[in-house]
């Protein structure tokens, strides 16, 4: 049987948990699975693209799980009254094939990609950052707030939205958080104004340039999260110029990053060598440090393989059957003729399933 997580039971299990223990927990488990980048068959997502938006799948195994994750980003549901992401996923054994786990993934995405953004700025902002402008007020902005309060300490975040409903939202959203005091800003300049940590997560298909060269300060910080696909930035190339950037994955990021906007050699460094101490995050207090973030498919792994170990432990979710019992594997037809009604008394209701049958026989 596969255990299955839907919304609600993600809901409870991550109250249950506590959001800041949640994202410590899942940051430490995508930090040791970016430890061992060299056990897993990568590849970039592969892309369906629209007018309005874009659906993906991101595989990524190991010697012993596969994962996948379906995914979308439709700026314009909003104004449909939808997500803009969404998501769900699954886990299988390399060894046979079978789906253990099938999760909701879209609350978990907003998490994994907030302990992702929040794991990074650990090896890339200044140790003393206190400050971060935020801009982008929708789904993903307080998970982002709150991973970066709980992991890095910031304690004052400005932010900005270009809808005041979407800050209003937050405002509100985090009032549960005495200790981060959240200052509304009157523009993205005003919000990154003397900022030590600048994270962008907005929404928008086209090559937008949200941070430019005048207001960047020596020693910031840059979690770029809304540039994550094609035609799709935030930074103004001239950012990414002047700063160390870095990536998850380099193949996939010269795709769908800010970095698209660069030419293919241009230097970049992936997250796992920071990660690991090969190189330095950053190399001076007055480097400005870009994370070009597009979230790349090990993340999901580590946050499917975190929420099953949760669900198992806890007890949390269904078990489903969505693979045929394997009383006898070669036998499919049978198994389906043992457990439908027969064709003759169906056929009237469904004829589609006795033509099926006449046709088989
Ligand atoms: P959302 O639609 O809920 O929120 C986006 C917000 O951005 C909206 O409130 C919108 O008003 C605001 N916005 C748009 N243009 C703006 C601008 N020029 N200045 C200021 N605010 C602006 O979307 P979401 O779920 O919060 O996702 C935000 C972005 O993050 C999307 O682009 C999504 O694709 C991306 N994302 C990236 C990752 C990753 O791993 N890198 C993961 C999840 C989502």
């Amino acid at each position: 049987m596969t255990r299955f997580l839907d919304v609600p039971a993600t809901y409870r299990l991550v109250a249950e948990i506590g959001v800041p223990r949640f994202l410590s927990e899942l940051a430490e488990a995508i930090r040791a699975d970016y430890l061992r980048w060299s056990d897993f068959d990568k590849s970039p997502r592969v892309a369906c693209h629209s007018r309005v938006g874009v659906i993906e799948l991101m595989p990524i195994a190991d010697a012993n799980l596969f994962a996948f994750k379906y995914v979308n980003g439709h700026p314009i549901n909003a104004e449909r009254g939808i997500h803009t992401v969404m998501a769900f996923g699954a886990l299988a054994s390399v060894d046979t094939g079978y789906p253990l786990f099938l999760s909701e993934l879209t609350l978990t995405t907003a998490l994994r990609t907030a302990a992702t953004s929040a794991l990074a700025a650990r090896n890339l902002a200044r140790p003393d950052s206190r400050r971060m402008a935020l801009i982008g007020n929708g789904a993903q902005s307080e998970f982002q707030a709150i991973a970066f309060h709980t992991l890095l300490g910031i304690d004052e975040i400005r932010v900005f939205d270009i809808d005041a409903r979407a800050t209003d939202k937050l405002v509100r959203n985090l009032a549960a958080w005495p200790a981060l005091r959240i200052v509304r800003a009157t523009s993205t300049a005003d919000a990154v104004r003397g900022a030590d940590i600048v994270t962008t997560v907005t929404a928008d298909k086209a090559y937008a340039t949200i941070v430019t060269p005048d207001m960047i300060e020596p020693g910031m910080h840059l979690n770029a999260v809304g540039g994550d696909c094609p035609g799709k930035t935030e930074l103004h190339a001239d950012v990414l110029r002047m700063s160390r950037v870095i990536v998850e994955y380099e193949p996939q990021t010269r795709i769908e990053g800010d970095i698209q906007q660069l030419p293919a050699d241009s230097p970049v460094i992936e997250l796992w060598r920071v990660l690991r101490g090969e190189t330095a995050g950053r190399e001076s207090a007055a480097q400005v440090t870009v994370f070009d973030s597009v979230g790349f498919a090990l993340e999901d792994y580590s946050a499917l393989r975190y929420l099953h170990a949760l669900a198992q432990e806890q007890d949390a979710g269904i078990e489903v059957a969505l693979i045929p019992p394997p009383a006898d594997p070669r036998d499919l037809f049978g198994a389906l003729a043992t457990a439908a009604p027969a064709p003759a008394a169906n056929a009237a209701a469904t004829p589609a399933l006795a033509d099926a049958f006449a046709f088989a026989r």
